[in-house]
């Protein structure tokens, strides 16, 4: 038995530096990816239920490389995070969000917005409301153009330095939204308490309001969301039945494959206009 578990300690071992050989490797990769430009952002419809014109884009990262193949972001997003790549990735897609917005507005869409997830280790930056002003200037794009998403996890390993910048960034225009509302353990009493535009329900959620109590708590985020003035977005919606309940629970703004997937910016007017008919 002894024996055994010494092998089971080795084959632990080798396991473990294979793993940490590959998360090395992804590394290497994603540097190069991001030095060569190899990088794209995707953008999904989030679409406003009952009229209003949609006209907001949540942008997403693609990355193909040349040997793995289309990597998912649920892989690769983690690596560029314990790596700290995710703070030059993540300027990258504001630059690159911010650039595709001046080209819409500039073609006449005014009206485009775009969402732009932000990781923490990126908004933790203490230049990150000053870079991102400075972005948007750069472009000529206007504030109220973007709107953040940011996970529960960032406000709880810093509340008052979360609180700081989420104010300065609605002073200066730009919205702030949780994403994956429901996915974590806070209380949602302590996050509706932060300067926030809206949330983001996670597709959990929708994806399971047939299960014993989800339609009552999706229920209870709405209702709390719209006593406070927030905007509520459901995410991951994937089939009619899942609209209409959604819709029935009082969600004004819907996310998912059945609405749009994410497509190249260059799809997006094309599919703008292809709804308008
Ligand atoms: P997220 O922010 O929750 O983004 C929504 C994810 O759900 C996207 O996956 C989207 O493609 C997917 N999705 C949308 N509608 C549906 C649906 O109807 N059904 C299903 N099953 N999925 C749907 P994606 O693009 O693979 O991104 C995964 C996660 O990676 C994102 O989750 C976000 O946390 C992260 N991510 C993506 N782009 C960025 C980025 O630019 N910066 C940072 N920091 N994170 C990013
Ligand atoms: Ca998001
Ligand atoms: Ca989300
Ligand atoms: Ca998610």
């Amino acid at each position: 038995a002894k024996q055994a578990g010494k092998n089971e300690v080795r084959f632990f071992a080798s396991a473990m530096h294979g793993a940490a050989q590959e998360q090395a490797q992804l590394e290497r990769r994603l540097r190069r990816a991001l030095d060569s430009g190899a990088f794209r952002l995707h953008y999904q419809p989030v679409v406003t239920l009952g009229g209003a014109e949609s006209s907001t884009f949540e942008a997403l990262l693609r990355w193909t490389d040349a040997e793995l193949g289309p990597v998912e972001p649920d892989r690769f997003i983690p690596a560029a995070e314990s790596s700290g790549l995710i703070v030059p990735l993540g300027h990258w897609v504001l630059e690159e969000a911010c650039r595709q917005l001046r080209g819409w507005h500039d073609a006449g869409h005014e009206s485009f917005r775009v969402s732009v997830n932000v990781s923490p280790l990126q908004f933790e930056q203490a230049t990150f409301v000053d870079d991102l002003t400075a972005t948007l200037e750069r472009h000529g794009v206007s504030p109220a153009a973007l709107t953040l998403e940011l996970t529960e996890r960032l406000i709880v390993r810093d509340l008052s330095g979360a609180q700081h910048k989420m104010k300065a960034l609605r002073a200066c225009g730009v919205e702030v939204w949780i994403d994956d509302l429901g996915a974590g353990q806070t209380a949602l009493s302590y996050l509706l308490r932060l300067p926030l535009s809206g949330v983001k329900i996670d597709r959990s959620f929708v994806q399971t309001l047939d299960d014993t109590g989800t339609g009552q708590m999706v229920q209870a985020m709405v209702a709390l969301a719209r006593a406070l003035k927030l905007g509520v977005v459901a995410e991951g919606v994937e089939t009619p039945e899942q609209l209409r309940s959604m819709q029935t629970l009082g969600c004004e703004q819907v996310q998912g494959f059945l609405l749009g997937r994410p497509m190249p910016a260059e799809a997006v007017v094309p599919w703008v206009g292809g709804r308008a008919l």
